[in-house]
């Protein structure tokens, strides 16, 4: 069988100043061999690894001058050999060189495959895998933190922890299956039991971090209320610092959402401006409205607007519906009128960006609230795992007075193996391609 090598363009595809074309498998340096001309006496097949070599770099029609670099597995990011090629950025340049990659023998690597292969070869879990995507993939510094923290296998740390004190747990309880005397059993039900609530306090913890985790990965969604006319749209503005929302005396302008994003302090809040909440025989208005309705169930954080110079029972009305959820409650145009609301939490003007930063500060005490520099949870995946394997500690744990050690260790078993799902020790062949398939080519 022919020797494999995958290769791709590691790089965007787009005129740049550098772009990187990756070759892994068993045998890149041979196809090096036969497309770079190194500067120098050194021959590529003589190249020491981790090393940049200059060169040309030969595709069909066409050479460029780059550089040349060798990574010799199992020391690689693949844990295969891997070479580089580093030439210039233009689109035409990257496809001819990947091109004669593959004349040469490569196979144009799938989504995700260069880490698939990383993972499949023990250098990276599957958490970390997702973590490299969520970094990737991230618009905000709080997400690429998220992602960094999975990336950097700490939340796999964690979870090896737990699966080895479940491991040590199932190993007492097969010693006591090979040697069933009472006394033995007594003891070791005691650390079962013991050892289940410790593993169940630390899934508690991890669970607890989630929603934080959640913001800090994909931000949070804010939803601004109010009736007609209390400032919605000029707070968003003021916010966004640009006039991105229709903003007008005429009450009901705002009839459609309005999105928008700003970073606070690394954590991304994504807008949306909603057309004020009121009864309306205006039939856009209320469309308006019922998408207003929508905006907030799915909200992280509620914004309500009430106008300091008019608040009456319609604010009353709005404040009803949203109380219970997580709100700030805010008291606009204050540079018209001074008032005391027992909801408020912040007085501010819109117009005049006065309170600006406190609404900032008070939007993120609202939303992460969690210390994230310990562990954290921020994949659903990993939240649905976690919550499975706790399912079956807490079963076991509920039967232990009552249930012998040998059917306890099934549930157990159960749920080592919904923890090893996260770091990939347990996943099955399905969870690792749906997850390599979110990947771009080339990574
Ligand atoms: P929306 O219907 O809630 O989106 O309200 P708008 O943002 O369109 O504002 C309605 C009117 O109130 C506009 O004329 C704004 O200029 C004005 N307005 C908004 N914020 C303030 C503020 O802080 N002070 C004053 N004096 N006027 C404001």
């Amino acid at each position: 069988m022919a020797e494999e090598n995958i290769s791709a363009i590691s790089t965007a595809l787009s005129a740049s100043g550098v772009a990187v074309i990756r070759i892994s498998g068993e045998s890149p340096l041979s196809i090096a061999e036969k497309m770079f001309t190194p500067v120098g006496k050194t021959g590529v097949s003589d190249f020491e690894p981790y090393k940049m070599y200059v060169g040309e770099i030969h595709a069909d029609g066409f050479s460029d001058f780059g550089m040349c670099v060798y990574f010799k597995g199992p020391k690689s990011f693949t844990g295969e050999d891997v070479v580089e090629f580093h030439c210039h950025g233009g689109v035409a340049i990257t496809r001819g060189i990947l091109k004669k990659t593959l004349d040469l023998g490569a196979r144009l690597a799938t989504n995700g495959e260069f880490t698939k292969r990383a993972f499949m070869n023990g250098k990276l879990s599957l958490s970390s895998a997702e973590g490299l995507i969520d970094m990737i993939n991230s618009e905000s510094v709080s997400g690429v933190k998220a992602g960094y923290y999975l990336y950097r296998e700490k939340l796999t740390e964690e979870i090896n922890r737990l699966q080895d004190l479940i491991t040590d747990t199932l190993s007492q309880i097969d010693c006591d299956m090979d040697f069933p005397e009472e006394d033995l059993e007594r003891s070791s039900t005691e650390k079962v039991e013991k050892d289940l609530k410790k593993v169940i306090n630390s899934i508690d913890a991890l669970l607890g971090t989630y929603r934080a985790g959640r913001t800090l990965k994909n931000g949070v969604s804010v939803g601004i209320v109010g009736k007609p006319n209390t400032g919605k749209s000029s707070l968003l503005n003021a916010l966004l610092d640009y006039e991105k929302a229709i903003v007008s005396d005429l009450a009901g302008t705002t009839r459609d959402i309005v999105e928008g994003a700003i970073d606070i302090d690394g954590v991304r809040f994504n807008f949306s401006d909603t057309a004020g909440i009121r009864e309306s025989g205006d039939k856009i208005e209320e469309k308006g409205v019922s998408l207003s309705k929508r905006i907030l169930e799915q909200s992280d954080l509620i914004l309500f607007l009430m106008d300091a110079s008019q608040i009456d029972n319609e604010d009353d009305k709005i404040y009803s519906l949203i109380k219970d959820k997580n709100v700030i409650v805010v008291v606009n145009k204050i540079d018209k009128c001074q008032i005391k609301d027992d909801r408020a939490d912040i007085y501010l003007s819109a117009l005049y960006r006065e309170n600006l930063d406190k609404l900032k500060t008070l939007m993120i005490e609202k939303s992460v609230g969690v210390d994230l520099n310990g562990d954290f949870l921020c994949e659903e995946r990993h939240f649905e795992a976690l919550n499975r394997a706790k399912l079956k500690f807490t079963d076991a744990l509920l039967g232990i007075n009552s249930v012998s050690l040998d059917i306890l260790a099934i549930d157990i078993k159960d749920g080592w193996d919904a923890l090893g799902e996260i770091s990939g020790r347990t996943a099955t062949e399905d969870i690792i391609n749906n997850i390599f398939m979110k990947f771009c080519v080339g990574k």
